[in-house]
């Protein structure tokens, strides 16, 4: 008998659980479990239960099995991208499902090599101070819905990997994505080391205080991570937090517009504009504000918006109705304000409900809502300036500090323009492009701690000092 699909794996009968809808199409793609208060605590139980032993299996093997995961995940990468891209609604091409996917892989597996050694941090003669890094305990993963598997794997690999356990709590909009990828990591994990549990908001903000939880892991808006950061009062919960961004781009002047033209938009347009460190806004030097704008245009009106199944779409629809209307109001507001709507700036709804066309938005400035606002969906405000320390003070007038961007033939220039901005990485020339590597977090209020590479491994690790 051949195994079961995924899909089957972790869905419900209907009338036992939530009915997920494909964010394309509206269609039911399954059921998901709602777990109790009491499943939470169940599963809090077996996590510290398992998390001696787990810790005790000591490096070599934990990477040893996330590294079979990766395998595992890569063995059925098709079958993954195809639920998450039902029901997040990116598509499978493009940097959307299929990416996804493939970077849960790599980023598992560079949680695996990425080795963090004791760091001597004092040596007179015989006297010396070690700084070593144990496990913390059980990790509790909260996560939004835009890159639902891959954000998923930033938090739990590092996680498994300095031996703690973890529970995951995806959120109610994506269930589905991160119950299939939990099921792939649990065919190869010990008992009560990793669950995930598909409860309301009831059940996250339980987590989040919950005295068996040693650290929260947290992607999401600024509004609930400052509900996260209330209620680790109760645990003392560590707490990293990946929160809302707003990120500016500078284009400098006289800039080879053609030779970044590509990068931008994607920079901006990535998953729809449902991206944390995604350009929402865009400040162009007046010597080429115009080529900037046709640019975007003629690449928004050119890329394949659609279904997420159907080959050639680049583009899908927005995941939900509360962000779809975030999106719609932003652009009505802007273009009541008096802003050009260069392309699009209307639902697309031959395509589906939730559709809404790529849209550029010129002659429009700080102030407007558009501006202003965290739009995560597919409308880019292109603010003219005339001066780079104009431009700068702009993109760092905002609470945000998430990412930013600087574009420009002279790599040096634009560096020393980087030196200035608020952000937690600023990109030179491309807007979002991370790498396992290489530490990611924001500053203000985008949130603290960092991602990634050996600062992520320390962030889920509770430092100690030897000192002889
Ligand atoms: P959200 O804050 O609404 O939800 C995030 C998660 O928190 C969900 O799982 C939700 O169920 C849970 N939650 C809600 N209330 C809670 C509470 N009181 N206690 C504990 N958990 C609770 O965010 P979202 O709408 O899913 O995601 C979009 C936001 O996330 C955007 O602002 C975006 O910029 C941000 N984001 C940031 C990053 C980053 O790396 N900085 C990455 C992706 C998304």
């Amino acid at each position: 008998m051949s195994s079961p699909s995924l899909l089957d794996a972790i869905t419900v009968p209907a009338g036992t659980g939530r009915s997920v809808p494909d964010a394309a199409t509206r269609e039911i793609i399954g059921h998901a479990p709602v777990h109790t208060l009491d499943d939470l605590e169940d599963a809090i139980c077996r996590a510290r239960a398992a998390q001696p032993a787990w810790n005790a299996l000591g490096h070599a093997e934990r990477s040893r099995l996330l590294h079979a995961i990766a395998d595992d995940i890569e063995a059925h990468a098709e079958e993954l991208a195809v639920i998450l891209s039902r029901e997040q609604g990116k598509p499978l091409d493009g940097p959307n499902a299929r990416f996804e996917v493939g970077a849960c892989a790599v980023w598992t597996r560079s949680a695996a090599d990425t080795v963090l050694e004791p760091e001597t941090v004092f040596e007179d003669g015989p006297a010396r101070a070690e700084v070593h890094y144990d496990a913390l305990g059980v990790v509790g993963a909260i996560g939004p819905w835009n890159w639902p598997m891959m954000i998923t794997v930033w938090q739990i690999a590092p996680s498994l990997r300095m031996g703690n356990t973890v529970i995951v709590k995806p959120s109610g909009f994506t269930p589905l994505s991160v119950l299939a990828l939990g099921e792939i990591f649990n065919r190869h994990l010990p008992s009560g080391v990793l669950s995930v549990i598909t409860g309301d908001r009831e059940v996250g903000a339980a987590i989040a205080s919950h005295p068996g939880l040693d650290k929260i892991m947290f992607t999401g808006s600024t509004e609930t991570g400052r509900k996260i950061v209330e209620s680790s009062a109760r645990n003392l919960a560590r707490l990293t937090l990946e929160l809302g961004g707003n990120d500016a781009g500078i284009v400098l002047p006289d800039t080879d517009v053609s030779a970044i033209a590509e990068n931008l938009f994607w920079g901006c347009f990535i998953n729809t504009g449902q991206t944390c460190a995604a350009l929402k806004r865009l400040y162009v030097h007046e010597s080429v504000y115009e080529t900037v704008v046709n640019a975007l245009a003629d690449l928004a009106t050119a890329m394949p918006m659609g279904r997420g199944l159907d080959a050639g779409n680049v583009l899908g629809p927005l995941q939900n109705q509360n962000q779809f209307d975030i999106v719609r109001d932003l652009v009505d507001d802007a273009r009541a304000q008096g802003a050009r709507i260069v392309v699009g700036g209307e639902p697309a709804p031959e395509l589906g409900p939730l559709f809404y066309r790529a849209t550029v938005v010129a002659d429009i400035t700080d102030g407007s809502r558009l501006v202003d606002e965290e739009q995560f969906g597919p409308a880019i405000p292109v603010i003219k300036y005339a001066d780079v320390d104009d431009a700068v003070a702009r993109a760092n007038a905002s609470e945000q500090g998430l990412g930013a961007s600087v574009w420009s033939d002279d790599v040096d220039t634009a560096v020393e323009v980087a030196k200035r901005l608020q952000a937690g990485t600023v990109w030179i020339n491309q807007h979002g492009a991370l790498n396992p590597a290489v530490p990611f977090g924001g500053t203000k209020q985008s949130g603290y701690g960092q991602e990634f590479g050996a600062a992520g491994l320390k962030a889920v690790a509770a430092p100690k000092v030897i000192s002889r």
